[in-house]
């Protein structure tokens, strides 16, 4: 039995993430899942305690875990940090993983039908760059008020997210910086890349500047393959890409160690507030992010399977009110098993 750790977590979370774990038990896999359905922040504000080191241990000693979202107005921002950056951190899941793929041309905004059937991934770095928090403030409440934010590349770090980016491409590699502007880093992103090119030799391999990145992504999406980035034009990059290909309510993404095979798989959206308890929250994001994750432990043809039903689920307008159908979180969930 391979054991998966479940975060429902806050808002939608609960009700979009049962849709994923409903939908891994009708596949009859060997899988023990754990749901740790206490870690939200109901708890967080009775004891101060967003994840325990007991709960964290449980998540370490399973194969994967299925995240819902976790936040919520009550609480500070420290919570949601406290659990996401202690998973991404401690557990290393330097890959930000986000496939965009259009399950159905009506999903997309794109007006030319040959340029609309997208099928890319975004690999994002995930530990490093702008959002590594390292930065400070100099004369602060004064009108010399200085504010540093700064962008950490390392080689290490760098060379680990384009080696995982070349390991999973099948067709092409293209990786975006702003490498005319933002030298340093830009430079050190740009040498990497050039060696390990030279090493596969069978991928079409390209770059663009991320500005131009956008503008070729939303002309003609079908042209990539493997996106990769740094953390912040990664962030931006899936952004568009996830509503290139049908909206928040339908992507899904994982965070991956690279090295110990360590995913932590969650829908794109958040909590949701303003749907939460209504029932009618899309549970694709959920239902594909329990796919990536079964076919990261290796059940590829069940996870195409998932991705199949999804496909008639949504061909067939068996889908929640944000695809335009008129299904309930529950009833949209169990249509896709319907078609398993
Ligand atoms: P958070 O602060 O947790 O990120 P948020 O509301 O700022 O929450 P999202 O949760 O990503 O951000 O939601 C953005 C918008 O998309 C909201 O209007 C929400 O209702 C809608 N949305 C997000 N997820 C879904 C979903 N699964 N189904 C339907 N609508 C969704």
């Amino acid at each position: 039995m391979t054991t998966i750790t479940v975060i429902p977590g806050d808002g939608i979370g609960p009700e979009v993430t049962h849709q994923g774990t409903e939908t891994l038990e009708a596949l009859g896999l060997a899988l023990d899942i754990d749901v740790l359905d206490h870690v939200n922040a109901e708890t967080y504000l009775q004891t101060r305690t967003a994840l325990s080191d007991d709960d964290f241990a449980r998540v370490r000693a399973s194969a994967s875990t299925l995240l819902g979202a976790v936040g919520d107005a009550r609480v500070d921002s420290d919570y949601a940090r406290q659990v996401l950056l202690r998973l991404r951190i401690e557990l290393d899941l330097f890959v930000n993983y986000r496939p965009a793929r259009l399950f159905h041309d009506r999903l997309s905004p794109l007006r030319q039908p040959e340029h609309r059937p997208i099928d890319c991934v975004i690999v994002r770095e995930n530990t490093e760059g702008l959002y590594s928090q390292a930065g400070g403030v100099l004369r602060s409440g004064t009108e010399h008020e200085t504010a540093l934010d700064v962008d950490i590349n390392t080689f290490h770090g760098v060379s680990r997210i384009l080696d995982f980016a070349f390991s999973i491409a099948t067709r092409s590699v293209c990786m975006v910086d702003k490498s005319n502007a933002v030298r340093h880093g830009g430079q050190l992103w740009q040498r990497c890349f050039q060696e390990i090119s030279s090493r596969h030799p069978e991928l079409e391999i390209t770059h663009e500047y991320v500005d131009a990145a956008a503008m070729k992504l939303v002309a003609d999406p079908t042209r990539f393959d493997v996106i990769v980035a740094n953390n912040s034009y990664g962030d931006i990059l899936s952004d568009l890409a996830a509503e290139l290909a049908g909206g928040l309510g339908t992507s899904a993404s994982a965070n991956i160690n690279g090295a110990t095979g360590f995913g932590l798989f969650e829908p794109v959206h958040g909590t949701a507030p303003d749907i939460a308890g209504q029932g009618i929250a899309n549970p694709i994001g959920s239902i594909l992010s329990a796919a990536l994750l079964i076919e990261r432990l290796g059940y590829t043809a069940e996870a195409q399977a998932v991705r199949n039903a999804v496909n008639v689920a949504i061909e067939a307008g068996q889908v929640t009110p944000d695809l335009g159908g008129q299904l309930s979180t529950k009833d949209a969930g169990a249509a896709i098993r319907a078609h398993l």
